[in-house]
């Protein structure tokens, strides 16, 4: 596995293999990898040549006020799970790199973008956007691979790659849980042990929602309702940021649930934001 912080190096190297017909695979992250991370890797491995995994915490997605300076790194143990899940390329630029100076130019998805979490993070999408074609533009993936876990950022990318004609295949993978169901997240180490133990009914409460649908409920306000009381009997101090129920693809809100529906959830808890979803169907 080689490690590259240069554009140009990155560049020239992706843009032979993608010339000369071999199939590439990207996986952009933000690093402190988990298992979460890693089955993204052994996806995109399994379905390609050359595995280009990406390690960039990208300050345009944070907000004044969030974790940029305090989002966990460690670039020696992911360069050895990199290198485990059989990554060719472990991309891990300076910031100064990707951003010059005088950076100027955004790419947004706003419509999709001003919802669920776009609401409290105003720039997030427009970050995520910009860098993730950035990352295209340098490497000229044949594929790129994304959680399930961003559900938002996943169907917001996929939007974006067909509206702009981007050459890259979008491939989503399920969220990857701890055994009582928390979702993995580089974040839930700011989590307390108590925190920890009680956050699984985040997860639990949606499933509480799925079983309502399953059950004939089509109304989107009775089961967000029983959702919400299930996390004010078992997760009274975790703080509902949204919890809404909407088309999977489109992202548009739903009123009432006679096609395919999603639910998604993003909680603060103590210090750390959570985010969860499933679909409905
Ligand atoms: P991040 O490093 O948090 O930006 O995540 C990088 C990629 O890993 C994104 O496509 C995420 O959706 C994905 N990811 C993060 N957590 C999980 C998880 N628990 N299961 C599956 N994919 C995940």
């Amino acid at each position: 596995m080689q490690i590259i912080t240069s554009l140009d190096e990155l560049r020239n190297l992706c843009y032979q293999w993608r010339f000369s017909g071999v199939k590439t695979g990207l996986v952009p992250t933000m690093g402190y990898f988990h298992e979460g991370h890693m089955s993204l890797m052994q996806y995109a491995r399994a379905n390609s040549d050359k595995l280009i995994t990406t390690l960039f915490v990208n300050p345009a997605q944070f907000g004044e006020n969030e974790d940029l300076d305090t989002y966990p790194r460690d670039l020696e143990r992911d360069a050895a799970i990199a290198k485990a899940q059989g990554t060719d390329i472990l991309f891990a630029p300076e910031a100064g790199a990707m951003y010059v100076e005088d950076h100027m130019t955004w790419v947004e998805v706003p419509h999709m973008a001003k919802r669920l979490c776009g609401i409290s993070r105003p720039v997030f999408f427009r970050g995520i956007c910009t860098v993730v074609t950035k990352l295209f533009m340098l490497t000229l993936p044949s594929m790129a691979v994304f959680g399930e876990k961003d559900w938002q950022q996943l169907a917001i990318i996929r939007r974006m790659v067909n509206d702009l004609n981007i050459p890259t295949e979008i491939h989503g993978c399920p969220i990857v849980r701890e055994a009582d169901g928390l979702a993995l997240s580089s974040r839930n180490v700011y989590l307390s042990p108590k925190e920890r133990s009680k956050a699984p009914h985040i997860n639990k409460g949606l499933q509480v929602g799925c079983r309502r649908v399953k059950e004939g409920e089509k109304e989107v306000a009775a089961v967000k309702q029983a959702v919400r009381d299930y996390w004010q009997e078992n997760v009274p101090d975790a703080k509902e940021d949204y919890l809404e129920i909407f088309h999977p693809h489109t992202l548009e809100y739903l009123e009432k649930i006679d096609g395919e529906a999603h639910v998604a959830c993003a909680l603060q808890y103590g210090r750390t934001r959570l985010i969860d979803n499933c679909s409905l169907a």
